[in-house]
């Protein structure tokens, strides 16, 4: 009888688990420090939530970047990490989690993937934002056979609703930042929330207000109650209101309801999770509660963390200088800057 061989084990410094805009810094991070390192993602491509929920958007909070969208801020981080070459592996999500030992009696991580991949890595760092992310749902049943083509739950490209009648469901920033920007390409935006309130920034919800003043879009007041369509295409949304039910007309709707966020496989890691997210009891390393697994991003919980992109990009640069004391037991980490490291500056010179 034969056996199938033993998947491979890649050995590496660091395994680092995410490849959002948190994930791809720590992996040039690590190369600034020389650790080697593995980057895994479940989804297919790198770019987090920047990718697949507001690709477009523009961000402004990222230091010596005044402006840019969060695409290009995902290929910057690609490009910054490049010269580290990091192998990248889409389609594997991390599932378990083992505490091994290497030949010289020192602690190491075996982690396996439900792709069937294996990592022995020193450190694990999880970049893994809000988990196995998925949106919100729409939850009237037509909307299951509209999804993609009619009822949408991100916005990848503007100009697909270019000339469309548009309506927005959601009453967070992203509601409101995609319904502001749809105004300008759609031939009509709605945005569609349940109450007056909105759970906005408050100059985000002043723009609203005065793009429905100004005639440049509208706001109803309601609750998604149905979907009407002919030939198999969106027609007009139900919508129930205090004022009774009313047929608002619509190409398209994009439903920003939120994520439903679930920690997935690494909620049965052994680590101290608060609110599904991963406990820091130390932020002066970003160390779990578990020797050797480190978290950064959105994933850390911890007292007045700030799910922003560069509270990631600080935690990956503490945890890295703490997991090289796990790869390099007996090394002690210098710190240079590439001026007092001329191999470093030479593979970061930019052609
Ligand atoms: C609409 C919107 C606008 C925003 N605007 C800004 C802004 O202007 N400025 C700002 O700083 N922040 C902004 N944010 C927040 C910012 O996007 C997040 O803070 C950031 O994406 C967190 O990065 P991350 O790498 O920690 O996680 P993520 O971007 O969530 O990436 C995590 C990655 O881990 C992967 N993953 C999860 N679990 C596993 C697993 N078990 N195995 C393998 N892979 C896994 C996921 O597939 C994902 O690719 C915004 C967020 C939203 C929703």
């Amino acid at each position: 009888m034969s056996t199938s061989p033993a998947p491979e084990t890649v050995r590496t410094d660091v395994l680092i688990v995410g490849a959002g805009p948190v994930g791809l810094f720590a992996a040039f991070q690590a190369g600034v420090l020389g650790l080697t390192c593995e980057i895994i993602d479940v989804l297919d491509r790198a770019g987090g939530q920047c990718t697949e929920l507001y690709p477009e958007k523009p961000i402004y909070d990222i230091p010596a970047i005044p402006g840019c969208n969060a695409q290009e801020l995902v290929d910057r981080l690609l490009e910054q990490c490049a010269p580290f070459a990091p192998p990248m592996h889409f389609g594997q999500r991390a599932d378990s989690v083992t505490d091994i030992t290497n030949d010289d009696g020192h602690p190491r991580l075996l982690v396996t993937t439900d792709g069937g991949k294996r990592f022995d890595a020193a450190a694990v760092l999880v970049c893994a934002g809000a988990g196995a992310f998925a949106p919100q749902r729409v939850s009237v049943p037509e909307a299951v056979a509209l999804e993609g083509k009619h009822v949408h739950y991100a916005v990848r490209e503007l100009s697909r609703f270019a000339g469309k009648r548009v309506l927005v469901a959601g009453g967070g920033d992203s509601a409101l930042d995609w319904a502001l920007a749809l105004r300008k390409v759609a031939a009509r935006v709605t945005l569609l929330h349940r109450r007056e309130g909105f759970r906005a920034a408050d100059h985000t919800v002043a723009s609203m207000r005065a793009a429905v003043e100004a005639g440049e879009m509208d706001f109803v007041m309601g609750m998604l109650g149905g979907l009407a369509t002919a030939d198999g295409a969106l027609t007009a949304v139900q919508v129930k209101s205090r004022d009774g039910d009313k047929e608002i007309p619509a190409d398209d709707v994009i439903a920003l309801y939120g994520l439903v966020s679930e920690p997935g496989p690494i909620a049965q890691w052994d680590l101290d999770m608060r609110a599904g997210r991963i406990f820091i009891p130390d932020t002066t390393t970003y160390e779990s509660s578990r020797r050797g697994v480190f978290a950064a991003g959105d994933i850390a919980y911890y007292a007045n963390k700030q799910k922003l992109i560069l509270s990631g990009f600080h935690e990956a640069a503490l945890a890295l200088r703490r997991a090289y004391h796990y790869a390099y037991p007996n090394k002690a980490l210098v710190h240079m800057h590439t001026s007092n490291n001329p191999a470093l500056a030479q593979k970061l010179t930019h052609a």
